[in-house]
């Protein structure tokens, strides 16, 4: 007696990638609604069941679909907008920014499906996702068929879709609640990263996903610098500090792991997490390489993802199962490491156990959902064939095979793609309207790029404050006199610090955008030992308000930022025409004079070479207060033994440039 089922592929070469690595040539697989009811020999098969549509693959090979085990797809949208940058920079200086700028339910949408049809059409028929508005990635997953683990957000600090993090939780417990149990939707939690959550969040979004038996997604070690200040703040690496934090107490999905030893991978392996190995990545982010022999020997679950497509920039898995395999080889020096049966079961099985769904998808295993795609080994690049040896088949698919050569996708049962041609989406109207998308996003980069101040805004943080000072400057030949003067009884000295300061200027081509100045303070206790730094930026637009009597000046500046990054990503972010460097000691002395407050500087301009200065300022909120607080500075002056001495300019730099 047969059996009836809905679809019987026949004619194929049937790679199971199942435990046993089974193949059948030809072969033959039968679907039932969404699952696949049996995998054989086509005899057999054919003996068994029957079904109202026979599909001929025609020596195609059959095999389950790629499992894209880490991206962020909405990120299509942002594909190319800016590479070949330093991971700060291009998170913080262009990312971030315009996330900030145009996120919002409909781009995700649209970005989502643009990824959908590029990852239908490059076989892929499951993906595991991070994003914001993940819910919107998750509807439009949903309505192009294919089958993805949706991670949401979580942040330490406001993003598009969640304005603080108690937002964002709630966001994350709301999606996971309505979407839990979807036929082809995974709800998921994403805590970012260990660097960008807190150790409460990590601990919180660990305890949600345990109440909904829902995996967490988030990156791990994904930098050797991110390893470097993990151990300066915590004294230890990443995966014992996320595990103290509780994290491994759900079901873990961590992208990248590249910076993990012995230790780690046992840990990682103790706790059933599942890795997602990210080569083109870490290949063009500069991140390392990922000790994914080691990992695959230890046991771990090791997928492959593409990671998002602003930092690859495609979705290619079959480009991304070649890097993976040829990267593993080239990085330990051994042609025998990650073959490619092992580089096509990671992007199969191995992934699908990563993303603890393993159950459900990864292998043509009856009683697993029908996810499977067709791929024709025939054209020109993939000629001849050889049957000698099992292994000829996966060589076949990793090392030559293109991603174009997929013809036909099933996702759950059910057609997505048919003869390369897509059956939920509309491919030419998703290109128009990423062309679309990138016009508002070019213009509103082009619009920023132009401004210094602009691209100081873009970082966040930066705080615009009018300063207003009364103010002078005079050389000096003997500082001595400025220690006496200060030890009249007229002065009452308030306090008194002691640091060296270290400023880097940056020119524009066009002086009118000012100029950036990074200014580290190093504050000096009595034996001149570092006690703290504080490094700050400010955008100098140091205009003169104002002059008085003496070469007194009322001047202004604007737009200070606490600098939260090195000079180096500055340097890489402004890209400055000039730079110029200066080094000098200050004793700051806050005195009060005839009840006013002044700040008194005594430098020693030590590179370039200028010598000794004395600065006298006063903050300032009015004509008439500054008009009276001249008056002081000029008193002060000559209570400092500084009368008649050579005014400078406001600010050291035009001395340095001279
Ligand atoms: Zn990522």
């Amino acid at each position: 007696m047969t059996q009836s089922v809905d679809v019987l592929l026949t004619n194929a070469i049937v790679l199971t990638m199942d435990a046993k690595l089974n193949q059948y040539d030809p072969g033959a697989v039968a679907v039932r609604g969404d699952s696949i009811v049996a995998v054989g020999p086509e005899d057999e098969i054919k003996k068994e069941y029957t079904a109202a549509e026979i599909i001929d693959c025609k020596g195609k090979v059959l095999m389950p679909g790629l499992i894209n085990a880490h991206t962020h797809v909405p990120m299509t949208l942002l594909r190319g907008i800016a590479d070949d940058l330093r991971l700060d920079v291009w998170l913080q200086g262009y990312m971030w920014p315009v996330e900030r700028e145009f996120l919002s339910p409909d781009f995700v949408r649209l970005g989502t499906q643009i990824a959908c049809a590029e990852l239908i059409k490059s076989g892929v028929t499951t993906f595991n996702d991070m994003y914001f508005f993940e819910e919107d990635v998750a509807k439009a997953a949903a309505g192009a068929g294919l089958r993805a683990v949706c991670g949401q957000t979580v942040l330490k600090f406001p993003t598009s879709d969640a304005p603080s993090y108690e937002d964002a939780m709630a966001r994350a417990r709301d999606f996971i609640q309505r979407w839990k149990g979807h036929e082809l939707i995974v709800p998921a939690i994403s805590p970012h990263a260990p660097y960008t959550t807190t150790a409460e969040m990590l601990r919180e979004t660990a305890e949600l996903a345990q109440e909904f038996d829902v995996p967490l997604h988030t990156h791990l070690a994904e930098t050797a610098l991110e390893v470097e200040n993990m151990r300066r703040e915590n004294n230890m690496p990443v995966i014992p500090y996320v595990k103290k934090q509780g994290l491994f107490g759900a079901k873990v999905i961590a992208a990248h792991c590249v910076h993990v030893d012995m230790g780690e991978i046992r840990t990682l392996k103790n706790h059933g997490v599942g890795i997602s190995h990210n080569p083109s990545s870490n290949l063009k982010l500069a991140s390392g390489f990922a000790p994914v022999t080691k990992m695959l020997e230890a046991g771990l679950n090791v997928g492959i993802g593409t990671d998002g497509p602003a930092s690859n920039n495609d979705l290619d898995m079959f480009e991304e199962m070649r890097l993976a395999s040829f990267v593993a080889k080239a990085s330990s020096n051994d042609p025998t490491a990650v073959p490619a049966q092992t580089a096509l079961t990671m992007a199969t099985r191995l992934g699908a156990q990563a993303l603890h769904i393993g159950h459900l998808t990864g292998s043509l295993t009856p009683g697993r959902r029908a996810d499977l795609i067709l791929v024709d080994t025939s054209p020109i690049h993939n000629s001849p064939r050889f049957r000698r040896d099992h292994n000829n088949a996966y060589a076949q698919i990793v090392y030559a095979s293109k991603s174009t050569d997929v013809s036909d996708v099933m996702v759950n049962g059910k057609w997505v793609m048919r003869g390369h041609a897509l059956l939920t989406l509309n491919e030419s109207d998703l290109i128009y309207q990423a062309s679309q998308a990138a016009k508002r996003i070019d213009a509103f980069l082009i619009e920023r790029e132009g401004s210094v101040l602009s691209k100081l805004i873009a970082l966040g943080g930066s705080m615009e404050e009018e300063s207003y000072e009364v103010q002078v400057k005079v050389r000096l030949q003997d500082p001595a006199k400025v220690h006496a003067g200060l030890e009249q009884p007229e002065i009452a000295i308030e306090r008194l610090r002691h640091y060296d300061q270290h400023d880097t200027y940056f020119f524009f081509a066009d002086p009118a955008q000012g100029r950036i100045r990074y200014r580290e303070d190093e504050f000096l206790d009595e034996k001149g030992q570092v006690t703290a730094t504080r490094p700050r930026l400010t955008l100098v637009g140091q205009k003169r308000e104002d002059e008085f009597a003496h070469d007194v000046l009322l001047s202004r500046s604007r737009f200070l930022a606490p600098a939260t990054q090195s000079l180096r990503f500055y340097r890489e972010y402004f890209k400055p025409a000039r730079e110029v460097e200066l080094n000098k000691d200050r004793l700051r002395w806050l005195i009060r004079y005839k009840e006013t407050e002044f700040f008194i500087n005594l430098d020693n301009v030590e590179t370039p070479a200028l010598g000794h200065f004395l600065e006298i300022k006063s903050r300032t909120w009015s004509r008439g207060d500054a008009e009276r607080k001249a008056e002081l500075v000029n008193e002060l002056l000559s209570l400092l033994g500084a009368a008649g001495q050579p005014t400078v300019t406001e600010d050291y730099i035009e001395l340095a440039m001279e």
